[in-house]
């Protein structure tokens, strides 16, 4: 029987010593040291020894026992160490390797070319102000000298709220609000979204506008013109040739469309400007006496003028872009081409 233990015993710590995991390790435990173990089955045969040889016998197994434990215990360490060890080297940071970017996005062109607008009529003189996209329909309308059955309402297809609250079709009705809030002289633009119903290859039932205004004593035509002119060299970033042709606005008078000089063929005729080598590009006008006498101001002292620009036209042709769509269908690569 000692033979046997002794056995046991050398055989069980080759076994530890191969087991190379916990569950493996504990497999072994089970098999040598559990209830239906190779050591317990020993001792069942003790009932069979003299009285004499089972306490010896006893101590042997005792020892065994406690080897075995010992054995466990230095083992199941060690592996907890090496597969700590392991964890370490695998999850080592390489702080050589390059780092992931996060994808930056960018301000959208019509936001990039409103910020512009906003720049170099600021450093005009010109102040920024803003209105509702929800409007009334004296701002919108009326008190721009368009009244109810007015033929020039049909000039705008309008979206109605309800009879009196309207979608603004222009960002004129904000130079009534600053009118009525601030005594002349005055001097500011109003960027903004406006609305109409109207939708295909080159317009948008949303897009966007930037309008001028400026009331002072003696204001001229003259002063008009040479505010536009200079705005136009400065956006598009060189002298750009102007015409003014005589139009209709119910809140301006005189009225004017202005054209620039082609800025894709420079004047001399592509499919852009249909031959022509001139782009309509805004409108203009001295500001009616109506619209004065609508906000209290005396058009016997005061004049002014007032204009207004398409935004999407602008950044159009700025940036060679020929659809108009582009700029409301998100596409992240026509968007990611305007990151400054
Ligand atoms: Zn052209």
């Amino acid at each position: 029987m000692k033979s046997k233990l002794e056995d046991i015993l050398k055989n069980a710590r080759g076994l530890f010593q191969e087991a190379d995991t916990e569950a493996s390790l504990n497999d072994l435990k089970v098999r040598f040291l559990g209830k239906k173990g190779e050591l317990t089955n020993v001792m069942k045969g003790m009932r069979d020894l003299s009285a004499e040889e089972r306490p010896l016998i006893g101590k042997i197994v005792n020892d065994i026992k406690n080897e075995m434990e010992e054995l466990f215990d230095a083992r199941r360490e060690d592996i907890h160490h090496a597969s700590l060890d392991r964890k370490l080297r695998e999850e080592k940071i390489d702080v050589t390797l390059p780092g992931r970017r996060s994808p930056r996005g960018s301000k959208h062109p019509i936001t990039l070319v409103t910020e512009e607008i906003n720049e170099i009529f600021s450093t005009l003189g010109f102040g920024v102000v803003e209105g509702p996209e929800i409007e009334n329909d004296y701002h919108n309308f009326e008190a721009l000298n368009i009244p109810k059955n007015h033929p020039a309402r049909d000039m705008q297809d309008t979206f109605y709220v309800s009879d009196d609250i309207v979608l603004r079709t222009h960002t004129s009705p904000v130079q009534i609000r600053t009118m009525l809030q601030h005594k002349p002289p005055l001097k500011v633009i109003a960027p903004g979204t406006v609305y109409r119903r109207d939708s295909d290859l080159t317009h948008s039932p949303m897009f966007h506008q930037v309008e001028g205004l400026l009331v002072d004593y003696k204001v001229t035509f003259g002063d008009l013109k040479g505010t536009l002119q200079a705005f136009l060299n400065r956006f598009f970033g060189k002298k750009i040739g102007v015409r003014f042709r005589p139009s209709f606005f119910p809140f301006t008078e005189p009225s004017a469309e202005v054209d620039i000089q082609c800025v894709i063929c420079s004047g001399k005729g592509c499919r852009v400007c249909k031959d022509t080598g001139w782009l309509e590009i805004l409108g203009c006008g001295m500001v009616d006496p109506e619209v004065f006498k609508a906000v209290d101001y005396d058009p016997e002292v005061f004049s002014g003028y007032a204009f207004g620009v398409g935004l999407e036209r602008l950044c159009m042709l700025k940036n060679g872009i020929s659809d108009l769509r582009l700029f409301f269908e998100n596409d992240i690569r026509f968007l990611k081409q305007f990151t400054n």
